[in-house]
């Protein structure tokens, strides 16, 4: 079989004027996904991380430089993707938006050699038979403006609950300028007390049957900062604190000897190089497919496993990335749970058909081909 074209396309979702709560930046922005066409007539489907770059910057990645290496190639060998962009002197990690690119097409790739043999993803990955066909879920949400009443964080969990969900995660209060790329590059400071006391209350609220979570986008400022978050919410006995402060490695060595809650981190990165070197400074590693790519991030998944490392995935963006994920999930026993972004987002369940959606707080997996999702082409409005 042979790649014959790759495609990319951008997408809308086109929010109701009067939404008064934050979203992610991609639904306002635009996310993107892609298809490789084949010879044989099979079409894989991946999804760039739309927080690898401006969306146009991944697609002339694609138009002037990885389609012109790709075509022509076959398919099944996909896990060599990294090596055949090394051995065509093209370093395949450094470039954030090419790196996006590439993780799309490493999921369309596994979707292409799925659908070709007839087998789901996940039991492509893993043909021990030693799978998950269900996945537990976390409800990834509590993201609110500033100026927004903090009781919204308690309703918010409780109805998590009862949804079935048994994890919940919270940011900070979002700034209402400020978008996020600009918020990574100058992180607005969090009131460390407010948001102690937005933690204290859900954890009242919904009992101590709940893991709770906060990610805290690396806006605090020094490693004292972050133990002095910590230990101010030591007793609420939350399951780790996502991303507490700027991405420096030594920074988070320390903290991670030091602080009394699991640190949980590695969203951004692109190659199981960088969480090999992460390993020591993260408790809990969060790999995306998105930015990672498949292939990677089962090489993360099976690192994890060896070092003893928990791995609960990064899943924030669209429905094609999610099946991605959830098949990388189901494949390896060292994922112990994946995100479900709970936030205000009319793409999701429109962007595929059968979109995976969690059901009394799990993921459930089925047994079609490739990835097992196909593109709703009558309901997306592409560009
Ligand atoms: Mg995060």
């Amino acid at each position: 079989m042979k790649i014959t074209d790759i495609k990319s396309f951008v997408i809308r979702a086109g929010l109701p004027v009067s939404y008064p709560h934050p979203t992610a930046s991609y639904v306002a922005d635009g996310a993107i996904f892609l298809e490789i066409h084949t010879d044989e007539g099979i079409i894989g489907f991946g999804e760039p991380g739309p927080y690898g770059g401006k969306l146009e910057d991944i697609q002339k990645e694609i138009a002037d430089l990885l389609k012109n290496i790709f075509i022509g190639k076959d398919p099944f060998q996909v896990s060599l993707l990294t090596v055949q962009l090394e051995n065509l002197g093209i370093p395949a990690y450094g470039n954030t938006p090419r790196q996006a690119a590439l993780a799309g097409i490493s999921q369309a790739l596994w979707d292409i050699v799925g659908k070709s043999v007839g087998i789901p993803v996940y039991r492509l990955i893993n043909q021990t038979g030693e799978v998950k066909t269900k996945i537990r879920a976390y409800a990834s949400g509590g993201m609110y403006y500033e100026h927004e009443p903090t009781e919204l964080f308690v309703e918010e969990a409780i109805l998590a609950k009862e949804q079935g969900y048994t994890a919940w995660k919270l940011r900070p209060q979002t700034p209402v300028t400020a978008s996020h790329f600009e918020r990574n590059k100058h992180p607005p400071k969090v009131d460390i007390p407010g948001m102690v006391k937005i933690l204290e209350d859900v954890r009242l609220a919904v009992g101590s049957g709940m893991d709770l979570m906060v990610d805290l986008g690396c806006r605090l400022v020094t490693v004292d900062d972050a133990l002095d978050f910590a230990i101010r919410v030591e007793d609420l006995d939350l399951l780790f604190i996502e991303e507490p402060i700027p991405r420096i490695l030594v920074d988070y060595v320390q903290l991670i000897q030091r602080s009394p809650v699991p640190i949980a981190g590695g969203e951004c990165f692109v190659s199981r190089h960088q969480f090999l070197e992460w390993l020591p400074a993260l408790d809990i590693l969060q790999p995306d497919c998105n930015l990672a790519g498949m292939t990677e991030a089962k090489h993360v998944l099976q690192c994890a496993q060896q070092e003893g490392k928990g791995c609960i995935l990064h899943n924030w963006t669209n429905d094609i990335n999610c099946a991605a994920n959830l098949h990388l999930a189901a494949s390896s026993v060292s994922c112990v749970m994946v995100e479900s972004n709970t936030t205000c987002n009319p793409l999701r369940s429109h962007l595929v058909i059968e979109p995976f959606v969690p059901i009394d707080g799990f993921f459930h997996m089925n047994d079609k081909p490739g990835l097992g999702i196909e593109i709703d082409r009558d309901r997306i409005t592409t560009q």
